[in-house]
C-alpha cells in the first residue's frame, strides 16, 4: 500500500513536472516574434521625491498582450525569455520604445530638468556589447543619455565580472544613471556593491511591506538606506502602498519612492497628464 501510494505521489510529480513543462514551452512558441508583432508595450510607473511628491521619473515596464494567452505578467515572461534566448528580442524592442518615448516626450517639452526613464536590464543582456547598443539607440532616437536611466538587478552582483563592471563604467560614462534593483534580497556582498558603479538603490518591496508587522524588515531598510547614503547613493523604495509606509520612509532618511500610493503603472498618455500637471515645465535639451 504504502508502496502503491509512493508510485501514485511520483506519478503525480512528474505529471506536474510535465504540465509547467509544457505550459513554459507553449509560453515560449507564443512569445517568439511578438515584439515583431506588436504585441508588446511598455507602461511607465512614478518615481516620487518622498518629501514633496515631486516625479522625478518613471519606471519602463513591459507588458505582453498575447493574442492566444491574453494578458502574461513580466513575472511569468521575462524569466522564459531568459531561459530560452528570446530576452534579446525582448530587451531591444525595450530600449527601442522607451528612448521614442523620451523623444516624443521631449518634442512637447513635458520633460522637467532631471527627469528619467529607467528600463529594466536583464543579467543576460548584460555583457560586452551592451554600452554600445545603448549608445546606439540612444542616438537614433536623438535624446540625452542622461534621460535613459538602467535599472540592474541584484542577481548580477553574485558574481560581477570585470567584463560586466566595464560595460557599466562605459554606461555611466556616458550620462545613464545605473539603479540596483531587488536590493537587500540577494547574496551580493557589501565589497561587490561599492566596486559596481551604480548610483540608486531599490529597496525591494518585500521589506517595505513588511515593515510595519516586521521590525526585522524595517532593520533591513534601515541599514539598507544607511549603506546607501555611506557609499554616497540615491535610495529608492520600492512598493510604497500606503501614506504610512511613505511617512515612515521619509522619517528614515529615504530620498524617493515608487507604488501604488504614487500611482500605478499606466500608459504614456496619462503619464502626459501627470507631467502637465506639475507645470511649470522647463524646456530642455
Ligand atoms: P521590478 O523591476 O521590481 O518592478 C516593480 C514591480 O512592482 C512591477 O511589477 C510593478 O508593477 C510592481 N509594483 C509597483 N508598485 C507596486 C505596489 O505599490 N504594490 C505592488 N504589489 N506592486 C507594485 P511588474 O510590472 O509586474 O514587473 C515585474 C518584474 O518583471 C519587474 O520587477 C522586473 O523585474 C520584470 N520586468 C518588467 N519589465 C521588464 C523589462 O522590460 N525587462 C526586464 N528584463 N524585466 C522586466
Ligand atoms: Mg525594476
Ligand atoms: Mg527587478
Ligand atoms: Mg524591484
Amino acid at each position: 500500500r504504502a508502496k502503491e501510494a509512493g508510485r501514485s505521489a511520483v506519478h503525480l510529480y512528474d505529471e506536474d513536472l510535465r504540465n509547467s513543462a509544457l505550459r513554459r514551452l507553449e509560453l515560449e512558441s507564443h512569445l517568439r516574434g511578438a515584439a515583431g508583432r506588436g504585441e508588446l508595450s511598455l507602461v511607465y510607473q512614478p518615481i516620487v521625491t518622498l518629501d514633496d511628491g515631486r516625479p522625478v521619473g518613471v519606471e519602463a515596464l513591459c507588458r505582453w498582450n498575447s493574442p492566444v494567452l491574453g494578458s502574461v505578467p513580466p513575472d511569468r515572461f521575462i524569466q522564459v525569455a531568459e531561459d530560452s534566448g528570446l530576452i534579446d528580442e525582448i530587451g531591444d524592442f525595450v530600449l527601442a520604445e522607451a528612448t521614442r518615448q523620451i523623444a516624443r516626450w521631449q518634442a512637447g517639452g513635458l520633460l522637467p530638468p532631471r527627469f528619467a526613464v529607467t528600463i529594466n536590464v536583464s543579467p543576460i543582456m548584460l555583457r560586452a556589447g551592451l554600452a554600445a547598443q545603448v549608445r546606439d539607440a540612444v542616438e537614433l532616437a536623438g535624446v540625452p543619455a542622461e534621460r535613459l536611466a538602467i535599472e540592474l538587478t541584484e542577481r548580477l552582483l553574485i558574481s560581477p565580472t570585470t567584463e560586466v563592471s566595464d560595460e557599466l563604467g562605459q554606461l555611466r560614462a556616458a550620462g545613464h544613471t545605473l539603479m540596483l534593483d531587488d536590493f537587500g534580497t540577494g547574496y551580493s556582498s557589501l565589497s561587490s556593491l561599492a566596486r559596481l558603479p551604480v548610483d540608486v538603490v531599490k529597496v525591494d518591496r518585500g521589506f517595505v511591506a513588511a515593515m510595519g508587522s516586521d521590525r526585522r524588515a524595517e532593520g533591513v531598510v534601515q541599514a539598507v538606506l544607511r549603506l546607501a547614503q555611506t557609499l554616497g547613493m540615491v535610495a529608492v523604495a520600492e512598493g510604497v502602498e500606503t501614506g504610512e509606509q511613505a511617512q515612515r520612509l521619509l522619517d528614515l532618511g529615504c530620498d524617493r519612492a515608487q507604488g501604488w500610493f504614487y500611482g500605478r503603472p499606466v500608459p504614456p498618455a496619462e503619464i502626459e497628464t501627470l507631467l502637465r500637471a506639475h507645470g511649470p515645465v522647463h524646456v530642455v535639451g
